[in-house]
């Protein structure tokens, strides 16, 4: 038997070894229970360990064993619609070994055991094959899950089987070596791709605000910082319900004790409007909640990409969100401060915008080396205490993310939502993503795009001067500016989730209701020219249908009845002044 460590210290999730000289990373079974834990510092005969399970009653003197392996994840089918904590313990099966509350010790595999699956091969007898080649497939809800080779594995397909068969059970040899439907990956370490490709092609969500004005390309990253309140949440799922991406891995790690219940309580409610199922057919989620210990929330970022990264490498689009990155973070500073490394800014480890780019630099959109094209999105919420950007989670991530999102409180106190705020929100990918809008929506749309920012910019230069010295004293010209502003935000930026044709707005009809507002906008231009008074435009019958248009279910056909009839509405006005 081998020789096993022996425990010195316990300080928290934090626990040292003496006895024994692991790798890094290893995991290790801390004490009399075998409790899980991973190697993160040697230092001289000493191993430091975080457990990912509480340590209370741990002494010194109990045994520590290394399995000699890093912490791994378990990839393959039956991954869909499940449930995990941080180190991929299912939590149903969890729930069950102990009642309500997370026990120790307790090990549950990420991948059902007894589970059959119907594999139907691909791969032929004496086909060559390399890593990422697929072998054959199967039917995991309404996606075709794709088996493949191994990542380092290559040679002849010397026997590949058809049937019903369990994750463990050899579905094909290459090589002399026996491929089973799951792999298991570490998950601190990306998962092998053919090449990047350039992140030129949206990923549409249906959010108007975010398609047109601050798009995320499929494989981008983006941030959405916001106080408590503003809209994180609800933001994220509506990513996770609306974009057209397959795959979603949500990484929820609680803000306080009931809200990851409530994660835990909507989304298995949440209905795929593409298939009327549950989303969670396509959903993968990972559930921190606070009465977890601290060091499987680190690992829970981990563990929520890699999965992203299998269904990448199968070719899939992927969005990975994670709310909040903020309590990451401050697992970190946990464990950190356990350590006693030298603090950085705000108590957190100077190592976390190291750790946080790492994280995101996993994105991207690639070609795989069995020749499809797959994705990971990622969109990180953060919460910044007190609604305070110049925290040091907040700056470190806006040093690497490229779509900013800004929720604003004040928007929220108006009842705007999104909260997004489109004087401080930007996207770094619009140049690049110019080519797909106008060859996919309309050649003018990036110069639609551009007129609405500017109106909005016009607007809040103007609303500097109304608070000096009152609108009443601007020219009509100007006062029209801020109706058309007006238009912009109300009717085009603002976005009901829970409205039933508003949740959703195709990029067809973004572009055909921001086109009518610039029809709208120009005719009032002429018209206020021709003397009409900008009280009588704002008053038009047909204004207030626009504003009405993108709650009707028929508000295609309106759209094009507005547009239709919005010459005549004004000729008939320009009669009158
Ligand atoms: P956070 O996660 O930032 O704390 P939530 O996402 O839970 O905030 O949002 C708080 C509330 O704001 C929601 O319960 C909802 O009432 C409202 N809200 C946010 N976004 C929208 C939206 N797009 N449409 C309608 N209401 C929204
Ligand atoms: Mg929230």
């Amino acid at each position: 038997m081998e020789k096993h460590g022996t425990i010195y210290r316990v300080a928290g999730p934090v626990v040292t070894a003496t006895g024994i000289s692991p790798k890094m990373y290893d995991v290790m079974l801390v004490g009399e229970e075998g409790l899980m834990g991973e190697v993160i510092k040697i230092d001289g005969d000493k191993t430091i360990i975080q457990v990912y399970e509480e340590t209370s009653g741990l002494r010194p003197g109990e045994k520590v064993i290394d399995t000699h392996h890093p912490l791994v994840a378990e990839l393959g089918p039956g991954l869909l619609s499940s449930v995990y904590d941080g180190i991929q313990r299912p939590l149903p099966v969890l729930m069950e070994a102990m009642g309500n509350f997370i026990q120790r010790g307790v090990s549950a595999n990420g991948l059902d055991r007894k589970k059959k699956w119907k594999f139907e091969a691909v791969a032929k007898k004496g086909d060559k094959v390399v890593g990422g080649d697929v072998l054959g497939t199967v039917k995991e809800f309404y996606l075709v899950h794709k088996i493949m080779v191994p990542p380092g594995v290559s040679g002849t397909v010397e026997e590949i089987r058809e049937g019903e068969f369990t994750v463990e059970e050899p579905i094909a040899k290459v090589s002399g070596q026996d491929i089973m439907m799951m792999q298991k990956w570490p998950v601190r370490a990306g998962r092998p791709f053919g090449k990047k490709l350039m992140p030129d092609i949206p990923l549409i969500t249906g959010q108007r605000v975010l398609d047109t004005m601050f798009p995320l390309p499929k494989g981008g990253t983006a941030a959405i910082p916001g106080a408590f309140g503003t809209g994180k949440t609800v933001t994220q799922q509506q990513l996770a319900k609306w974009s057209d991406a397959e795959i979603v891995v949500y990484i929820g790690c609680g803000e306080r004790g009931n809200e990851m219940t409530e994660v835990l309580a909507t989304f298995p409610a949440l209905e795929d409007p593409r298939t009327g199922e549950p989303l969670m057919q396509r959903t993968v989620l990972i559930a921190n909640t606070s009465n977890m210990p601290v060091a499987a929330r680190e690992a829970s970022v981990y563990t929520g990409m890699t999965i992203a990264e299998y269904y990448r490498d199968q070719g899939y689009n992927v969005s990975l969100m994670a709310d909040s990155t903020s309590r990451w973070a401050e697992a970190m500073r946990e464990i950190s401060s356990r350590l006693e490394e030298m603090p950085g800014e705000e108590g957190f480890p100077a190592y976390l915008s190291a750790r946080l780019s790492e994280f995101y630099e996993r994105a991207g959109r690639v070609e795989n080396r069995n020749g499809s094209v797959g994705s990971i999105s990622v969109v990180g919420a953060v919460s910044p205490p007190g609604g305070d950007l110049s925290e040091p989670v907040t700056q470190n991530t806006l040093r690497i993310v490229r779509v900013f999102w800004a929720l604003d409180s004040k928007l929220r106190e108006r009842r705007h939502f999104p909260t997004i705020n489109w004087l401080t929100s930007y996207s770094l990918y619009t140049n690049g993503l110019t080519g797909w809008y106008k060859a996919n929506v309309a050649e003018d749309f990036p110069a639609l795009r551009q007129w609405a920012m500017e109106v909005l910019q016009r607007e809040s230069e103007l609303q500097e001067i109304v608070q000096l010295v009152g609108s009443d004293a601007l020219p009509d010209e100007q006062k029209m500016t801020l109706e058309v502003a007006r238009m912009i935000r109300e009717i085009f930026l603002q976005q009901n989730a829970y409205h039933k044709v508003d949740t959703y707005c195709p990029m067809e009809r973004q572009y055909a209701l921001l086109k009518v507002i610039k029809k709208f906008s120009d005719l009032s231009t002429k018209a206020v020219e021709g003397g009409a008074a900008v009280d009588e435009i704002v008053a038009m019958p047909l204004r207030n249908r626009l504003a009405k248009a993108k709650y009707e279910e028929t508000i295609d056909s309106e759209l094009a009845a507005i547009d239709n009839e919005m010459a005549d509405a004004f000729d008939s006005l320009g009669g009158k002044a």
